[in-house]
């Protein structure tokens, strides 16, 4: 019997292009966006392995980079994305090219979007949930983004998180218009990363693929790709914890951080992710990390109301040659198994977080991300959760 389809809007990059060394088709990309680009970059290692060299040489046969690039190592904060845009406009950039983690290629929407804007206002003002939540009036400056790591999909998401030191907090800067125009993501830029962020941001791809998969705003079109992409990571995870440079694990890697973008983008996340954003800003936990030792929670949460849809993921899981039916209790026992494996603290305690913190962590997790959960969680339930995940 067909079942209905429900209303859904898509939001996608312009244009994506995925494979392995397409880095060398920048000088064909970037004068579709302009001709003075502003580059913001993510890495050192980028920089002290010369592959930053190389692009802006790429980038410079058909416009100007503006000099020198603004460098990031960290989660962007207010003043980065303030100082950023200043500069941006100094040099009269009408695109920006973010090239990075997902801090860079945040940084590099968020300036993107401020630039065009009044010059009266910080960043501070667009923020959501912290000042005046003003909207984007000004279309974003063209964008072109590259990911030097497979995990938050930030090159096919509209927001970008930023964080402040004082007061403390993470928010997110969301508009249709900050979708990335184009998203280059070549694998081969993450063979150098190393093993602690290749393991936090693949367990972030990973539970963003879960998370979309089993929102409660995922639709028809994000739920297959949520699930695609769940499976090569699932796959690929372990292989490229153990060799680094396997082509096909890097792809397949870079692959599913793509598609989680394009899933949670369009179908919100969850409770593993509304509790890290607050996990964060409190105990400074990496998002990955933080996002990888509340999954096994989330799932644990939401087993009753989703078990269908995590017998669907444990099916994917083990692949096409296994014929027994999925089980929900099989997929948490397996991405339990995957956190001891690789060193993922199970507890909150583990983690660094002092049950005195448990209160504010209820209360800055992020609104956005609990209301697509699959169901609700009401303030009282939640720090229930959390004691005893201490
Ligand atoms: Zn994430």
């Amino acid at each position: 019997m067909l079942s209905s389809i429900q209303a859904f809007d898509l939001l996608v990059p312009s244009r994506l292009l995925f494979g392995w060394g397409r880095r060398c088709e920048l000088p064909s990309m970037a004068p579709l966006l302009g001709s003075r680009c502003f580059a913001i970059v993510g890495s050192q290692t980028l920089l002290r392995e010369g592959l930053f060299a190389e692009i802006r040489s790429l980038i410079n046969t058909a416009s100007n980079v503006a000099e020198p690039p603004q460098i990031i190592s960290r989660e962007p904060l207010v003043e980065d994305v303030d100082q950023a845009v200043l500069r941006a406009r100094e040099c009269g950039a009408d695109f920006i090219l973010g090239i990075g983690g997902g801090a860079a290629i945040d940084l590099a929407k968020a300036v993107a979007a401020i630039a065009p804007q009044d010059e009266a206002y910080s960043v501070i003002d667009y923020l959501e949930g912290v000042r005046r939540e003003l909207p984007l009036v000004q279309p974003s400056l063209q964008t072109l983004v590259m990911p030097t790591t497979a995990g938050t999909g930030s090159e096919a998401t509209r927001n970008a998180v930023i964080s402040s030191v004082a007061p403390r907090y993470k928010k997110s800067l969301r508009a249709a218009s900050m979708m990335p125009d184009i998203a280059l993501v070549d694998p081969e830029l993450t063979v150098t990363t190393p093993p602690e962020i290749t393991l936090h941001s693949g367990m972030d791809a990973l539970t963003q693929c879960i998370e979309s998969y089993l929102s409660c705003r995922a639709s028809s079109f994000t739920r297959p790709l949520a699930l695609e992409g769940f499976h090569h990571a699932w796959t690929a995870l372990p292989i490229v914890m153990r060799e680094p440079s396997s082509r096909p694990a890097r792809e397949a890697m870079s692959f599913a951080a793509l598609l989680s973008g394009i899933s949670l983008t369009n179908s919100g996340l969850g409770m593993a992710h509304g509790v890290a954003a607050a996990l964060g800003v409190h105990a400074q936990i990496p998002h990955g990390l933080a996002c990888a030792a509340m999954l096994p929670v989330a799932l644990q949460t939401n087993l009753e109301c989703s078990r269908p849809r995590l017998q669907q993921l444990d099916v994917a899981r083990r692949g096409p040659f296994v014929s027994e039916p999925g089980s929900a209790e099989a997929l948490i026992e397996a991405v339990i198994s995957l956190c001891q494996r690789t060193g993922i603290p199970q507890r909150l305690r583990e983690l660094g977080v002092s049950v005195d913190q448990l209160n504010a962590i209820v209360t800055s997790s992020s609104r956005n991300s609990m209301r697509a959960n699959p169901r609700p969680i009401e303030d009282p339930e939640l720090l229930e959760i959390l004691s005893r995940a201490w």
